[in-house]
């Protein structure tokens, strides 16, 4: 396929569920560009030359190692894929640096280290700081000479990081602020040389600050002793009368959120890419364990048990990969279209990632569902071998857990995909009063037994556009029902957060598989097209699941029949033989020794 950026009218933010998609205007990550597949190749390289030949040393925590590869990988270009030129980056999209955030990702520890570096540690500078905090800190943090460092959490502030209790005063003088508090789970801390913090101006106004290594009354705690990760350093910090120059402030006073917020979107799909490059590793490594361990006679890998569990590994990666690249487009489009309305960049980006701040939100949380799911069953797979610490699927079961718990917890992340999408209708946004009535028309009608549609994937298109129905259904429901209540009622939002959840993921695959089948034929395609059933067989299931714990704690009577049959319409699916599937796509993956789609 050849490398395009489609830039017809993009769907905005949460529109993908009142409106159909075209394969032709979906992003694939078939349609990488040469460039773009030599970032991938130079990542890989790296983590085979740099990164896993010293696993051990990594998380041993050894002194000056991490940091030392920090700005080696600056040195190769690979911490400044998506930075402006003017600051010695390369300039590139985000597509491209979400390649490197993927491809890096199976770098357990560095890939963590790599990541909050040039997200968190970097991006609140570059799009926040003035010209300059850019010039003084953005050319030396994109080489890796410096290291980035993001403190926004506390001991008694975490998914609620504006409870933050850190204070910021401005001297009498006017000549800096000092900063009095602690900051705590500090990723890079032990060696970073640059901080963004939060702290609270005369009280309540929530506010960044640059804060250098060795400002006076700033110190750090000793690296914290953990489950997984153990190469990434992790410390608290210490504010006593910490004396920030008033240069350093970034941004404005109280508007701290706008730094803490926007940052966000961005690191949630950009976790998404790192937890499924670790993904991907994991399931290769678990294949060719399968392959080469013979129990009665033979390998493993010859189990119909064992054939589901990597084949569903490969479903679930081949799944999170085409809604990430979907997004990661969508985003690349929205930053031309506020380019070319004569935003300014940091303002394009920011705001192209606050469009989709629902998708990264949902990406959040099935890219590291993914990966545990996919390093859990790695473990199972290797048997007791999985449990030692001689084999990486260990580590690598130990390094995923904390992808559920960082970039906001995946609880939190559920919560705002409900909250996010209502505002927005609330707020005029997105239309979906219009849908939703529509949907609860066509309940009260008799079925349209209309002509057939034979055109390809009609089926699983109509499907989707049922799963979608559903979700309006159910939502619109809840909304009706509960009213301002709906809140209080997480329960629920977290059941219809994983409806959409289901529903974005089958509608990514399915445009995915759409436009390899176009371009490729079936037959070249004939194992994706097992993946997007399989998932959308699931799917189905999952959202007809969801939806009746919901609606069973909120309707009753005649109103909870109506809409369980309508939950029942909306998800039947065609049947679909998902073992043969399975057996075909974990078969593949055994000839080649590796995950292959
Ligand atoms: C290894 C590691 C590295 C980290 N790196 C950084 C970093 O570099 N910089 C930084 O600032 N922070 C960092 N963090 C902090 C991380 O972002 C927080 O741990 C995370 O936001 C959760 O906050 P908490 O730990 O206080 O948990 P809590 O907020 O106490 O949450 C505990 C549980 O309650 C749930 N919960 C909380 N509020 C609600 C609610 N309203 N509704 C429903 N459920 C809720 C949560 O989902 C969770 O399950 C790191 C943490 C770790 C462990």
């Amino acid at each position: 396929m050849s490398t395009e950026t489609a830039t017809k009218a993009v769907l905005k933010g949460g529109e993908w569920l009142v409106k159909e998609s075209s394969a032709a205007e979906t992003f694939v990550a078939e349609q990488f560009g040469e460039e773009q597949l030599m970032i991938r190749d130079m990542c890989n390289q790296f983590l085979e030359a740099e990164v896993y030949p010293n696993l051990d040393r990594i998380d041993d925590l050894e002194p000056g190692l991490m940091k030392s590869l920090v700005t080696k990988a600056g040195e190769q270009g690979l911490l400044s894929t998506s930075f402006p030129e003017e600051f010695g980056g390369l300039g590139k999209d985000f597509v491209t640096s979400t390649i490197v955030n993927e491809y890096l990702g199976a770098g357990h520890s560095f890939s963590v280290a790599v990541a909050a570096h040039t997200g968190i540690g970097t991006l609140p500078i570059l799009y926040f700081g003035t010209p300059q905090q850019k010039e003084k800190y953005i050319p030396k943090l994109i080489t890796g000479e410096w290291a980035g460092a993001y403190g926004l959490t506390e001991p008694n502030s975490g998914s609620d990081a504006l409870g933050a209790k850190t204070t910021a005063k401005l001297s009498d003088d006017g000549k800096f602020y000092i900063l009095n508090g602690q900051k705590c789970w500090i990723t890079n801390g032990g060696f970073a040389q640059v901080y963004t913090v939060f702290a609270k101006v005369d009280g309540d106004k929530f506010t960044g600050f640059i804060v250098d290594r060795g400002t006076e009354g700033f110190t750090q705690g000793p690296e914290e002793h953990k489950m997984g990760i153990k190469g990434s350093s992790t410390v608290q910090l210490y504010f006593q009368d910490c004396k920030v120059p008033v240069e350093n402030l970034l941004g404005e006073v109280g508007k701290g959120h706008k730094i803490a917020f926007n940052i966000l979107n961005i690191g949630r799909l950009k976790l998404c890419a790192a937890a499924l490059g670790g993904a991907r590793r994991s399931v290769t490594d678990t294949v060719n364990y399968a392959k080469t361990r013979e129990q009665f006679k033979q390998p493993i890998s010859n189990f119909g048990a064992i054939k589901y569990k990597l084949a569903e590994m490969a479903i679930k990666v081949f799944v999170a990969e085409s809604a990430l690249y979907r997004t990661a487009n969508w985003v690349d489009q929205k930053e031309e279209e506020l380019l070319a309305a004569g935003k300014p960049f940091n303002e394009a980006l920011l705001g192209a990632a606050e469009e989709y701040a629902i998708e990264c939100a949902m990406l959040k949380v099935y890219g590291s569902e993914v990966l545990d799911y996919v390093v859990d069953e790695g473990v199972q797979v290797h048997g007791g071998n999985g449990f030692s610490a001689e084999y990486n699927a260990s580590r690598a079961y130990r390094d995923s857990r904390i992808n559920r718990i960082y970039e906001g917890t995946n609880e939190i992340n559920r919560l705002l995909t409900l909250d996010m999408t209502l505002k927005r209708a609330m707020g005029g946004r997105l239309d979906l009063m219009g849908p939703a009535m529509a949907v609860q028309k066509e309940l009260m009608s008799i079925p349209d037994f209309g002509a057939e549609d034979e055109t390809p994937f009609a089926a699983e298109r109509k499907l989707v556009a049922n799963l979608k129905k559903a979700i309006l259904m159910t939502s619109g429901a809840a909304v009706q029902k509960l009213m301002m209540k709906i809140e209080s009622e997480q329960e629920v939002l977290m059941n219809i957060a994983d409806m959409a959840i289901e529903t974005f993921n089958a509608e990514s695959v399915l445009l995915r598989v759409t436009k390899m089948v176009e371009e490729k034929g079936a037959a070249a395609s004939a194992l994706h097209l097992d993946i997007m059933r399989t998932y959308l067989f699931d799917a189905a299931d999952k959202v007809n699941k969801a939806g009746k714990d919901s609606v069973n704690s909120f309707a009753d009577g005649d109103e909870l029949r109506m809409i369980l049959m309508g939950l029942k319409r909306f998800t039947k699916a065609e049947p679909f033989n998902v073992k043969d599937a399975r057996r075909r796509i974990a078969d593949k993956m055994v000839a080649e020794g590796k995950y292959c789609f």
